[in-house]
C-alpha cells in the first residue's frame, strides 16, 4: 500500500535540509520518494492513502539510543523488577515499547535486559505479531560477580566467562554488547562510579569476542580512565560518559581522549531522563547539573557525536516524552532545533550503526513522525502535537489523540 504524507514542510533528518510545502511517498515499509508535494501527489498512485498537515511538519521518526524495557521508570522499580517473572516482564517490556512508539520514537535501543526478554519483543514486532518500535538489544550486561547491574544476569570473572556471556548474547540475538566498565550509581555495593569494573585486557576481550560475533559494544563509563579504556579498546558508544576523576570528586576532562572519540566518530550517550528539570531540582542538585551541562558542552564543542538516550525504566526516567529528553539539548546546551533533530534521528543511526535509518530518503525505512507546527521555530510546542506516527509504514496512533 501507498502513503503520501504532505506538509508545510519536511525536515529529511540533518541540519540544513528541509523541503518547504513537500511530502514523502512511502509504499509497505519503505519510502519510495521524498520531493515537491506537487511532484508526488503526480506521481503517487490513484489508491495512495493521503495524509496531510498543510500547517505542519514531516520528519524522520525519532531514535532513543539508550533506555531499559525491563525497568518500569517509578520509585521501587527494582523490588517489582525482582519480583517479576518473565512472563511479566515480556508483558511490561512491550507496554512500554508501545508506549514510547506512541510519543514518536521509532527505534529504541535496550541497554540490558534480564534473559534477552526485549530481543523476543523485538523479534515479536519483526514478525509483525506486536505493533511497536524496530528495537536493538543488548541483552544482559558484562558486569563482574555484584558489580554494577549484576542482577540483571551478566556477571562474569576472567577472560573464559567474558568470552562465554558474549557468545551466549549473541546466541539470545544481541545487536549490541553491554558492558558495565565502571560502577555506576544504582547498584550501591558495586565499584564507585568513577572507578573502573575491568582491566584493560579483560576490556580487549569483551571487543574482541563481539567483533567476532559481528556485534558493536557499547560501554557504560564514568570515570576518565575508564573512557580512555572504552575508545582505546574501540566501542562503538559510550555511555553516560561524565568524565569523572579518580576519587570521584571532579571532573577530570582530558582533550587527547576526547579528541580520539571525535576522530573514531564514537557516539556519546549522556542519558538524561524526559523531566531533567525535576531530576536536576530534586535528585541531582544545581551544582552537579551545571556540571553534567558543561560536560556536554565541552564535548560537542570537541565535534564528539552526541547520541541522546533517556536510560528510560530508571525512577522519573518515562517513556512517553521523549520530546522532553530532547529539550535538554535545545534548553540547557542550547544547541539549534535543527542540530537536535539531526542527532534523535540522522546521527543516532550512524552511532548505532542503522543503515536505512533515521533519515527520509528513497530506500529508507518509513519511519516518520508528523506533527502540527514547526519544531525549527517551536521545538518542544511543535514536537508534542503529533499527529500520526509511521514505523517500517505502520500507522500508529499517538499518545493523547
Ligand atoms: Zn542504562
Amino acid at each position: 500500500m501507498q502513503q503520501l504524507i504532505s506538509a508545510g514542510q519536511v525536515l529529511i533528518g540533518p541540519a540544513g535540509q528541509r523541503i518547504a510545502d513537500g511530502a514523502v511517498l512511502t509504499e509497505g515499509e519503505t519510502i519510495v520518494a521524498v520531493g515537491p508535494r506537487a511532484d508526488l501527489e503526480a506521481r503517487s498512485g490513484a489508491n495512495a492513502q493521503h495524509h496531510s498537515v498543510p500547517d505542519g511538519t514531516v520528519l524522520p521518526g525519532l531514535i532513543n539510543a539508550h533506555v531499559h524495557l525491563c525497568w518500569d521508570g517509578d520509585f521501587g522499580f527494582l523490588d517489582r523488577y525482582k519480583a517479576a517473572d518473565d512472563a511479566d516482564l515480556l508483558l511490561g517490556i512491550a507496554g512500554r515499547a508501545q508506549q514510547a512508539l506512541r510519543s514518536g520514537v521509532t527505534t529504541l535501543r535496550d541497554l540490558g535486559d534480564r534473559n534477552g526478554l526485549a530481543l523476543r519483543v523485538r523479534d515479536a514486532i519483526d514478525r509483525g505479531d506486536l505493533a511497536g518500535p524496530r528495537l536493538l538489544g543488548s541483552g544482559p550486561p558484562l558486569t563482574p560477580p555484584k558489580g554494577h547491574c549484576w542482577f540483571l544476569g551478566g556477571e562474569v570473572a576472567g577472560t573464559e566467562q567474558i568470552r562465554e556471556r558474549v557468545q551466549r548474547n549473541a546466541a539470545l540475538g544481541a545487536d549490541v554488547i553491554k558492558v558495565m566498565l565502571s560502577g555506576g550509581e544504582m547498584t550501591p555495593e558495586s565499584a564507585p562510579t568513577w572507578q573502573s569494573q575491568f582491566s584493560v585486557d579483560d576490556l580487549a576481550v569483551v571487543v574482541e569476542e563481539a567483533t567476532a560475533a559481528g556485534l558493536p559494544v557499547a560501554a557504560h563509563a564514568h570515570g576518565t580512565g575508564a573512557i580512555a579504556a572504552a575508545v582505546e579498546a574501540g566501542v562503538s558508544t559510550i555511555e553516560h560518559c561524565s568524565w569523572q576523576s579518580e576519587g570521584g570528586r571532579g571532573t577530570d576532562f582530558r582533550e587527547d581522549v576526547a579528541d580520539e572519540i571525535a576522530r573514531r566518530s564514537t557516539g556519546v550517550c549522556h542519558a538524561y531522563p524526559p523531566d531533567w528539570r525535576s531530576f536536576e531540582q530534586f535528585v541531582v542538585g544545581e551544582e552537579r547539573a551545571a556540571a553534567a551541562a558543561a560536560r556536554v558542552r565541552w564535548m560537542d564543542q570537541r565535534g564528539i557525536r552526541l547520541v541522546p538516550g533517556t536510560d528510560a525504566g530508571l525512577p522519573t526516567s518515562t517513556f512517553n516524552d521523549y520530546v522532553g529528553a530532547l529539550t535538554y539539548y535545545t534548553d540547557k546546551i542550547g544547541l539549534p532545533p535543527e542540530r537536535v533533530v539531526e542527532l534523535a534521528t540522522t546521527g543516532a543511526a550512524r552511532a548505532l550503526g542503522l543503515h536505512r535509518v533515521g533519515q527520509l530518503a528513497a530506500g529508507f525505512a518509513a519511519d516518520l513522525l508528523a506533527v502540527d507546527g514547526d519544531p525549527l521555530a517551536d521545538f518542544a510546542g511543535a514536537l508534542r502535537q503529533q499527529r500520526l506516527i509511521l514505523a517500517r509504514g505502520r500507522e500508529i496512533t499517538p499518545e493523547g489523540r
